[in-house]
């Protein structure tokens, strides 16, 4: 954790212990690693991938979806992983409650060759997520990815700051667009941010939890399902729970033995997915103004008395959760008729 405006380290959440205190290695990816190592997995399991090829109907019932082209298909299972806008949660019926969240968030990258050949401060070695500020809206997260060699920048200011229509990945923004709501921020991250690449603006919405998230053959995943500020760093990690739990309810351990119908499985895993998603999802609300309640900050010393740790997501919490077992447990107990939707 730095001061705001020149960078000092003024705390540290020391992560060294990862593997030994939970069993696992700590990576930080960058999103197109992920995209192609999740894509090398599903061609290497025969998965055939289509782009291009939008959703734009869906028969819940019957299982066929219908695309922008005019055609469609029918499936026994529909797993829509289509996102915030999700335009499958809507044609199941959910109506979101959104309200717009008081910041806004520029994400950009700069390599690490570049810093060094510009001679600029090198996070890189240091391995950890640094924040500047995050009690209030503004907060900057630095993290390196790629094995050093990306260093990623989320940047949060003010949502009232921000005059611009545009968004999202398909719009550039400029470096001093983005130096401009930073005026007072440590000088070594403004010498950065005068030439970092890739510099993207999220307006950031806030979703309340939807009332369900399956219907029928279809099963909402990810951001369609549950779309959380990014402030716990969790996005990503819940949707790949999420698949991991289809894959689960649908394995020959259970499939055809406790899970007789498609309809019957995806109950199960909005029962086994939505708790914990929902409760990340209300944490990254939470943790958007206040960074003590962001893991590992959330437990930090001085920060963990039994009020302060009252509720709030630990890295605990997400690191020894067993799926296994809570399914297991699920399974055993009645499913109310009453929750088929
Ligand atoms: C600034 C920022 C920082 C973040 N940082 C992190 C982080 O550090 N860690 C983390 O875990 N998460 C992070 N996240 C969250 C993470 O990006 C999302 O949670 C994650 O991308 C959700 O994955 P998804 O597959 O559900 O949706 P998406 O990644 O949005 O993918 C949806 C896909 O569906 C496609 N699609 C949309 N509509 C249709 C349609 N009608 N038919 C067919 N295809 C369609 C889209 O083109 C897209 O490819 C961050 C998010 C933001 C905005």
């Amino acid at each position: 954790m730095h001061n705001w405006s020149d960078g000092k380290i003024i705390d540290v959440y020391d992560l060294s212990d990862y593997k030994d205190k939970w069993g696992y290695d700590y990576h930080m990816f960058h999103r197109i690693d992920l995209h192609e190592q999740l894509q090398l997995k599903a061609k290497s399991l025969g998965v055939t991938i289509v782009v291009d090829h939008k959703a734009v109907d869906v028969d819940f019932v019957h299982g066929i979806v219908t695309f922008d082209d005019g055609t469609s298909t029918r499936v026994d299972l529909i797993v829509a992983a289509d996102g915030v806008r999700s335009c499958m949660r809507d044609l199941i019926g959910i109506v979101p409650q959104t309200k717009q969240c008081t910041s806004t968030c520029y994400r950009c990258i700069i390599p690490t060759s570049r810093v060094k050949q510009l001679g600029l401060k090198d996070f890189a070695p240091n391995k950890g997520i640094e924040f500047w500020g995050g009690f209030g809206i503004n907060k900057i997260v630095l993290t390196s990815c790629s094995d050093g060699e990306i260093v990623a920048f989320y940047c949060f200011y003010p949502a009232e700051h921000n005059d611009r229509s545009e968004e999202g990945w398909n719009f550039s923004a400029t470096s001093s667009m983005l130096c401009a709501h930073y005026p007072d921020l440590d000088p070594d991250l403004l010498t950065i941010f005068q030439h970092v690449e890739d510099i993207k603006l999220w307006k950031l919405v806030v979703h309340e939890p939807y009332p369900y998230w399956v219907k029928g053959r279809v099963a909402l995943l990810g951001d369609a399902a549950h779309p959380m500020l990014p402030d716990q760093s969790q996005g990503s990690c819940m949707a790949i729970e999420d698949a991991a739990a289809l894959a689960l309810i649908f394995s020959p351990e259970y499939w055809g033995k406790t899970v007789h119908t498609v309809e019957h499985g995806l109950q199960l895993y909005e029962q086994l997915r939505k708790p914990r998603a929902t409760r990340v999802q209300e944490a990254s609300a939470r943790a958007r103004e206040n960074l003590n309640e962001r893991i590992g900050w959330s437990t930090k010393r001085g920060n963990d008395n039994l009020e302060n740790k009252m509720g709030k997501l630990t890295i605990d919490e997400i690191n020894t959760y067993d799926m296994n077992e809570h399914f297991k447990t699920l399974v055993n107990t009645h499913l109310p008729a009453n929750s088929i939707h």
